[in-house]
């Protein structure tokens, strides 16, 4: 049979014109993932991590002036979903030891909605800095009340919690491969999925939600949210560095634990027991300045005085001007997290003389003030 005519085909540049990007390569990274997770799960390629997380919404029925329960202590892009949403986010606080969502608070969150007679839709917890959440204790809550976890696993690509990798526990997972993350496709996202079902609604959802007719025609919302086949080409390439990615970022970690062993007043954000096992995407401290003499502010002026970039951890959302009108259940410990915390630089380029220019930096201010 003779080429096919297309009704707007824009000429590719040359090096992209075979089947080779143009085809298959959404499916073959989308399996690349369902491999690792031993093919016990569906994965969809979505151009962000932001967006799983909004079709994962979506796919857990969660509509308007619907309650969801998310992590406070995280970024913006695991709450801002549920306000495209038009829902109502309600903040869950952090545990100290793992700094993600604590389950006394969550179940204590659900009871008191129920009460009011209204039980939230959907639970979203985080796996922060690539730390498990203690998802087991988390998603058997969700079972008792039959309320949709979603699990953002956006930092969390390698992380384990009981050898299970993070991003299955839930009734969905979602992961992110923007620039920062474990790996990259310098943009672009997975939902994993239970089903084969659910799979199949969130690429209809991702792609305008055309039904079956050979018109334009449309019954519900849709979304512009597949992963273009290029960026899904360069996961393609960057999956296989995945293992060595969290060698090297645990290896920060483990600097990080040696140079602060000898300190009081800093602890460095380790895993609680053999349970869990963390990519360490990010290593963070937290600075108990009353012992220090210096507080994780003056660290990070250090830092940055040498060229050397340092954050303080998230800023709970619960205090974000954005979501000052939402409900907060809890006791301030992810405000304690942000007012101590320090990420330091974990990047998996970090090399020995990078280490070297990040330890005499430290080293500055803790002598000056011991
Ligand atoms: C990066 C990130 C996201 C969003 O991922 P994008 O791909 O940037 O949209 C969501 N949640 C957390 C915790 C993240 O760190």
């Amino acid at each position: 049979m003779s080429n096919r005519i297309f009704l707007s085909k824009t000429p590719s540049i040359t090096s992209m014109k075979n089947n080779f990007i143009e085809g298959d390569s959404i499916s073959r990274f989308e399996k690349k993932l369902e491999n690792y997770f031993d093919n016990k799960k569906y994965a969809v390629a979505l151009n962000s991590g932001t967006s799983a997380i909004h079709l994962a919404l979506v796919l857990s029925g969660v509509k308007q002036g619907d309650d969801v329960l998310c992590q406070s202590f995280t970024f913006v892009a695991t709450a801002n979903p549920i306000l495209y949403q038009k829902a109502n986010p309600i903040f869950i606080d952090s545990e100290l030891d793992t700094q993600n969502m604590c389950p006394y608070y969550l179940e204590e969150a659900i009871k008191k909605r129920i009460l009011k007679g209204k039980k939230p839709k959907a639970i979203i917890v985080v796996h922060l800095y690539g730390m498990p959440a203690k998802i087991d204790i988390i998603s058997a809550i969700a079972k008792k009340y039959n309320i949709s976890l979603i699990e953002d696993a956006a930092e969390a690509l390698g992380s384990y919690y009981k050898g299970q990798k993070c991003g299955t526990f839930g009734d969905f997972g979602i992961l992110s491969f923007n620039n920062n993350k474990i790996i990259t496709t310098f943009g672009g996202g997975i939902l994993v999925c239970n089903n084969k079902q659910d799979k199949e609604k969130a690429i209809f959802l991702a792609t305008q939600s055309k039904d079956v007719a050979i018109h334009y025609q449309h019954s519900q919302i849709g979304f512009n949210y597949r992963m273009s086949p290029v960026l899904a080409e360069i996961g393609n390439g960057q999956i296989v560095s995945l293992d060595e990615n969290v060698k090297k970022r645990r290896e920060n970690n483990l600097f990080y634990q040696g140079l602060f062993k000898e300190v009081n007043g800093i602890t460095v954000f380790e895993e609680p027991s053999s349970s869990w096992f963390s990519n360490h995407w990010l290593t963070s401290i937290l600075v108990d300045d009353k012992i220090t003499n210096f507080t994780n502010e003056d660290l990070r002026l250090q830092l940055e005085k040498d060229n050397i970039e340092a954050r303080p951890q998230w800023k709970p959302m619960h205090i974000q001007p954005l979501f000052k009108d939402c409900v907060y259940i809890g006791d301030n410990k992810a405000e304690v997290l942000f007012k101590k915390g320090l990420c330091l630089p974990s990047g998996a380029s970090l090399n020995t003389s990078d280490r070297e220019r990040i330890k005499n930096s430290i080293l500055k201010i803790i002598d000056k003030n011991t």
